[in-house]
């Protein structure tokens, strides 16, 4: 059976951890359920007079471990059943990289690029009021991800403290540095795949240098981890965005291409390289693929022809379990999206605890705490794949599960 929703591939994932590492059923059953879901409706003016009402979504997987944290994703596409899925991934994520968070995210089903900015602001004002009794700095903490960035998160922070009748930062992570964000948070997630890909090629005993890196996704990490890893002396030959890509053996220029972007508002057309489709791009030569858009890109219908030596998953569920199984007979090295895309939500952990502190770190120190984070992950998780014989998804969900279980079990079930 091929399982292309988001939701039955994390649950797939889940059951065969729990299999391998014989979690007891009541901790499983537990852990297979969202602790709760909203959903809302979220009534908007738009600019031509008219009232549209949106769709939105906030899930809390798991509060073991301490206060849920995930982002809010703006797509038209969003479902319960995608946001329920991406929250139990942050539970997994947040306890593979020891940080004292359960799982949760949101959603609203909307395409934000076409709204103008009053109706965005109104939406995400609505939204976030619809979702007070849900969140808070000790209750559920969101952060930006796919279609939101800062500005969205300052909107929530300041409707969440105008409700509170003062200033309560730590409610969202993400936020403009004007009011308490962190330094280093935007190119996190992007830093810590860099990290990652670095320990990977370096275990592979692949050079960093010319290493050739394909990204699927312009976005805030596809962008900057294509930033990044050329730094690094890697060669960009491939990126896309959902409007298509272009690609260039020779490599691309980062700065050319930021610039192209900033132009036209799509990469694909790019007069550095030949124009390629989404499809065609996940299946070029090369060292690193990096999958940086949405779930269900590498499938039973496209692994067989993935010619790249490791895959690092900057987006969240990338692959499906068919795919990775198809992939590790291949010996096709993946690297799974709760490890590689870690940095995002460790570097939020900062900002929260900036915020609670009210001091505020330099972005040396941010950056090199969160590589001591990111490289430790990566060590533990290859040591568990190692003990265990298992690919390092199943490794990173089985230290994920194992660490969720022994909170839940130390705290006991109530009553
Ligand atoms: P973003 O909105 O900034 O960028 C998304 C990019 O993907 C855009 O370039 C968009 O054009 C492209 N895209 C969208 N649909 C596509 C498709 N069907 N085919 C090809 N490209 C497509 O989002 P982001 O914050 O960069 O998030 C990207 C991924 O990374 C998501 O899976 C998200 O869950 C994951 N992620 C984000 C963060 C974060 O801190 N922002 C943290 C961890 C994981």
């Amino acid at each position: 059976m091929s399982s292309e929703s988001p939701w039955d591939v994390a649950l797939a994932q889940l059951d065969q951890a729990a299999r391998i590492m014989n979690l007891e059923s009541g901790v499983h059953e537990v852990l297979r359920r969202p602790r709760r879901a909203l959903e809302v409706a979220v009534p908007v003016r738009l600019d031509d007079g008219a009232v549209h009402v949106f769709t939105g979504y906030r899930v809390h997987h798991n509060t073991s471990r301490g206060p849920s944290k995930g982002g809010l994703r703006y797509h038209p596409a969003v479902t319960l059943d995608e946001v329920k899925a991406l929250a139990m991934w942050m539970t997994w994520k947040c306890a593979v990289v020891g940080i004292p968070y359960g799982g949760a995210k949101g959603g609203v089903v909307v395409d934000p690029k076409r709204l103008s900015s009053g109706e965005l602001e109104r939406m995400t004002r609505r939204y976030a009021y619809e979702i007070l009794p849900l969140i808070g700095p000790e209750r559920d903490i969101p952060a930006p991800d796919l279609g939101t960035n800062e500005q969205i998160m300052a909107w929530i922070m300041d409707t969440y403290s105008t409700s509170a009748g003062f200033s309560v930062p730590g409610v969202v992570t993400g936020k403009p540095a004007s009011i308490g964000g962190s330094k280093g948070r935007r190119q996190a997630t992007a830093r810590g795949v860099m990290y990652i890909t670095l320990a990977t090629l370096k275990h592979l005993g692949m050079p960093v240098e010319d290493a050739r890196v394909v990204v699927q996704g312009f976005g805030n990490v596809g962008g900057g981890t294509v930033e990044l890893l050329a730094d690094q002396g890697c060669r960009i030959v491939a990126v896309s965005d959902v409007h298509g890509g272009v690609y260039n053996p020779r490599g691309l220029s980062p700065q050319g291409l930021f610039a192209y972007r900033e132009r036209t508002g799509h990469v694909h057309g790019f007069e550095g390289g030949d124009p390629i489709s989404n499809e065609e791009l996940l299946e070029l030569e090369c060292d690193v693929l990096v999958p940086a858009a949405i779930e269900g890109q590498l499938t039973e219908r496209n692994a067989d022809r993935v010619q790249a030596a490791m895959i690092v998953e900057a987006a969240n569920g990338p692959t499906t379990p068919e795919a990775d199984e198809i992939f590790e007979d291949r010996g096709i090295r993946v690297v799974p999206d709760i490890l590689a895309n870690a940095g995002g939500v460790t570097v939020s952990y900062f900002e929260w605890v900036q915020d609670l502190q009210a001091y505020y770190w330099s972005e040396d120190d941010v950056n090199d705490r969160l590589r001591t984070i990111m490289e430790r992950a990566y060590v533990d998780v290859l040591e568990k794949a190692d003990e265990q014989k298992v690919s390092m998804r199943i490794a990173a969900t089985i230290l994920g599960v194992d660490r969720v279980a022994e909170a839940h079990r130390t705290r006991g079930l109530y009553p």
